[in-house]
């Protein structure tokens, strides 16, 4: 299988709401441009560097997204770029995301990383957490972020029953939420799925999906 057929065939089983983000991380530039000729526009990475170099070399119509665990004294590094910024887990990273964005002069897209595994090794927000912040006075100073909805991550296992779970336990609170409609907090994308889960995840009412080894094979890690 080549990556255009490896991208065509999951567009091809996913519906037209679904949005599909190739995850790159790991992946060299010709590789990627393999599956922006094949018709590909949005691309996720998980390093902000890796990122930003790759976003030099490549064409300008492409769409970055950042899925991995953000370091705050990293993020003015694609403030310039960044599509859609998936894994904002706290207050802290908001309040720079912004302070950056601003300097910019652009609003930078979110997401807000739920907390729906229950390994310790994975980060998010609880339901709480999230409630603190957007009904902080703080939040409504932070006029250069827009929070388009929610990302998570399943727990790391074959039981699909546990992940479906996870899942619907994010949607719970996507449905809560999406109600809200502010300036900065216009929640309608759910972040959820990846090579393994994806199907469960549009099951479960995902709207975005994160695949990487589906379409470019396994990641070798140094
Ligand atoms: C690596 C990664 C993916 C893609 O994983 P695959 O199993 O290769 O599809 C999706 N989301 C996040 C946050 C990742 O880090």
């Amino acid at each position: 299988m080549s990556i255009k057929n490896n991208i065509h065939s999951i567009l091809n089983s996913i519906p037209e709401n679904v949005s599909l983000i190739a995850v790159s991380k790991t992946k060299p530039v010709s590789t990627i441009l393999e599956a922006y000729n094949a018709g590909q526009r949005a691309f996720g990475e998980n390093k902000i560097q890796e990122m930003a170099s790759k976003y030099e070399e490549l064409p300008k119509d492409i769409e970055w997204h950042m899925i991995g665990h953000l370091q705050s004294n990293k993020v003015k590094h694609m403030a310039h770029f960044v599509h859609l910024i998936h894994g904002v887990d706290s207050f802290k990273t908001l309040i720079e995301i912004n302070k950056q964005a601003l300097k910019h002069n652009r609003i930078i897209n979110c997401l807000l990383q739920l907390k729906i595994a229950k390994e310790d090794t994975k980060f998010g927000l609880s339901k709480l957490d999230l409630e603190h912040i957007v009904s902080s006075e703080e939040f409504t100073n932070l006029k250069n972020i827009n929070i388009k909805g929610f990302m998570g991550m399943a727990t790391f296992t074959k039981d699909k029953s546990i992940i479906r779970a996870e899942f619907k336990a994010l949607q719970n609170i996507n449905s809560i939420f999406q109600k809200s409609n502010t300036f900065n907090f216009n929640p309608s994308i759910v972040s959820l799925g990846m090579s393994d889960d994806y199907k469960i995840a549009i099951e479960e009412g995902s709207t975005m999906i994160r695949v990487g080894s589906l379409i470019f094979g396994e990641r070798n890690y140094l």
